[in-house]
């Protein structure tokens, strides 16, 4: 069975097919500027890479696009469309409305319009590239892998706001959570890896990114977690704030003379570790400026590191302990000073890492950096948000 899985972004649509028979990626690829100059696809399969610049108006051109290259003469790897089994298509807010993994129907896309405000940066294109798809298969089946799904074990205690309660019945305003599939790839891996049922397991998921969430896991649920009704929430992450207190926005926005809109853009786009820094978002940046000398790169690792301490503290404290820690993402695969920074100072954890292990370059693989006398595992596990997506279409189909 050959599953292709679909990531659709404001200007993007990244794509992976994939075999299911052994879960290995046959082609994989992306394209850029969708909607504006210079649109661009790279695809990826048999070690060739295959770049074609050409307009891409909207999803619809670049779904066209991403088929022709799956069955191009030389870069293709499949015959026919045919050849496609069932499409999993990304997305990122479901509100309560759906809480698991859908199927693509005409009601579910009604259903999916209504609540598209909820992330409006990422659910209309999801909802323009499950058209384009189904545009250009109409009979394949399509299922809907929400970002959430993963966090709807939270007891009511975790994920109700302390609003008025009226408000939560009427228009759903909660936590819900966001980077479920990766939370739950990376703690599934983690007790293969230990060899143990997740049922006997209390870990934290530390998927750290551009965007950047922390996961209690208990039992192999999801018992709290950082990003809130938005991913907006939690810790700070590339530009974004996380938490902060609502008082400062509405003082902040008074002063700038901004509406909510233009605040809320703010918050998302010009904060976070680039704000704080003045140099950029990307950890690599950051990283490099500091060991220059640079005082404010310093300053945004030390808030970074010490809101993502925080955040493992007190999901232990949730847990009543934690058996291991798990690091995943962009940062967490790749970026050992955050590593060893959150894990610093928790003897009264009995965690411990092994420096040398961590300081080690990234090999793609599991990698277990448990200190010689932690009572707790540490380990780094590699993401892979596409195969969950492409798993849970075949467990849905
Ligand atoms: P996104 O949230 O966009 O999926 P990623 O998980 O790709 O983000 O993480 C991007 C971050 O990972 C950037 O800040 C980048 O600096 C950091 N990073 C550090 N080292 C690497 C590396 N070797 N490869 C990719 N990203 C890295």
């Amino acid at each position: 069975m050959k599953v292709l899985v679909i990531n659709s972004g404001s200007s993007s649509l990244k794509y992976q097919l994939i075999d299911m028979e052994t879960e290995g990626v046959i082609a994989k690829g992306l394209c850029e500027r969708i909607g504006i100059e210079g649109s661009k696809l790279t695809h990826k399969a048999n070690g060739k890479e295959l770049a074609v610049e050409q307009a891409m108006p909207s999803h619809n051109e670049a779904v066209a696009l991403v088929l022709n290259a799956l069955t191009d003469k030389e870069y293709g790897v499949i015959s026919s469309m045919e050849e496609i089994d069932a499409v999993g298509h990304r997305v990122v807010a479901s509100g309560e409305a759906f809480k698991a993994p859908t199927l693509v129907s005409e009601e579910t896309m009604k259903t999916m319009e209504e609540i598209k405000d909820m992330a409006p940066l990422h659910n209309p294109a999801a909802i323009i590239g499950v058209k384009a798809c189904l545009a250009a298969m109409p009979n394949k089946p399509m299922v809907l892998v929400f970002d959430t799904s993963f966090h709807f074990t939270m007891p009511d205690y975790a994920y109700t706001y302390a609003v008025d309660y009226a408000h939560y019945e009427k228009y759903k305003i909660r936590r819900y959570g966001y980077h479920g599939t990766s939370h739950k790839f990376v703690s599934e891996e983690a007790a293969k890896y230990l060899g143990k049922a997740p049922s006997e397991l209390k870990i934290i998921t530390c998927h750290l990114g551009n965007g950047s969430s922390i996961t209690a896991v208990d039992g192999g649920k999801c018992v709290d977690t950082s990003m809130g009704f938005t991913p907006l929430a939690g810790v700070p992450m590339g530009t974004r704030t996380g938490d902060i207190d609502f008082g400062a926005v509405e003082y902040l926005a008074k002063k700038e003379g901004w509406d909510l809109s233009q605040a809320l853009a703010y918050l998302n786009k010009k904060c976070g570790m680039a704000g704080i820094s003045g140099v950029s978002s990307d950890f690599r940046d950051l990283t490099a400026a500091k060991a220059q000398g640079n005082a404010r790169a310093k300053l945004a690792l030390d808030v970074f590191n010490y809101n993502c301490k925080k955040y493992v503290g007190a999901y232990a404290a949730a847990m009543n302990g934690v058996d291991c820690i798990v690091f995943t993402a962009g940062v967490g695969e790749n970026t050992p000073s955050v590593r060893e920074a959150i894990c610093e100072n928790m003897q009264y954890l009995g965690l411990e890492i092994d420096k040398e292990k961590n300081a080690m370059p990234n090999n793609g693989a599991i990698r277990d950096i448990t200190g010689e006398n932690s009572k707790v595992k540490v380990l780094i596990i590699p993401t892979n948000e596409e195969l969950v997506i492409a798993r849970e279409t075949v467990e849905l189909l």
